[in-house]
């Protein structure tokens, strides 16, 4: 089967998982983008937009994070964003248990497209795919490796948006994020 009827696939399976639902509201965003990214994104949950249109990071701090995208070099259009939960949580911050549960479906779509870097935006994005909870203002702008795939950690782009250092910092991890992908791009460092 092709990569693109293979996503398809994971999100039509997404769109009917009865657990993914549970506690969350809205449409269900499965992630969008290209098949061969070499880079993918994961987020927390949808916010209200994302749930209106079933579409991923298109509110506030979507237009951020796609911004940066572009600003780093990268076509917005040839990275796959996503995320654990698909759903507009009911209750603000996404359960654990559909953290749990929603990443399967994440590890289905990251052995589709079998990316070069994972980039995880946030504390609920390191939970469900280090499976650890993870101290983002020291482990920013650094890599783990993982079961053979390379995870990049950084803000999530509401953090980001919200406070200054926080906004700083941000931008500085993409800048080492774009070093790392273009290695003839010069390095901040
Ligand atoms: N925040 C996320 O983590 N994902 C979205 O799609 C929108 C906001």
């Amino acid at each position: 089967m092709n990569k693109e009827r293979a996503l398809k696939r994971i999100a039509a399976e997404i769109a009917r998982c009865a657990l993914c639902k549970k506690g969350g509201t809205g449409q269900a965003v499965p992630g969008e983008g290209d098949p061969d990214a070499r880079v993918v994104f994961i987020g927390e949950a949808p916010g209200k937009e994302e749930a209106r249109s079933g579409r991923p990071f298109i509110g506030r701090s979507g237009k951020f994070l796609r911004q940066m995208i572009k600003e780093a070099g990268l076509n917005e259009n040839k990275v796959f964003i996503t995320s654990p939960v698909h759903y507009l949580p009911l209750r603000g911050t996404p359960e654990k248990e559909i953290i749990i549960h929603g990443r399967k479906h994440l590890f289905k779509q990251l052995s589709v497209i079998d990316p070069k870097i994972v980039v995880l935006l946030g504390n609920t994005a390191c939970l469900a795919m280090l499976d650890t909870k993870v101290e983002i203002t020291r482990a920013h702008g650094s890599t783990v490796e993982k079961e053979g795939r390379t995870y990049y950690v950084t803000f999530h782009p509401a953090y980001a948006m919200r406070f200054p250092e926080g906004k700083k910092q941000f931008i500085r991890d993409f800048r080492i994020l774009m070093s790392m992908i273009k290695p003839s791009h010069p390095s901040p460092h």
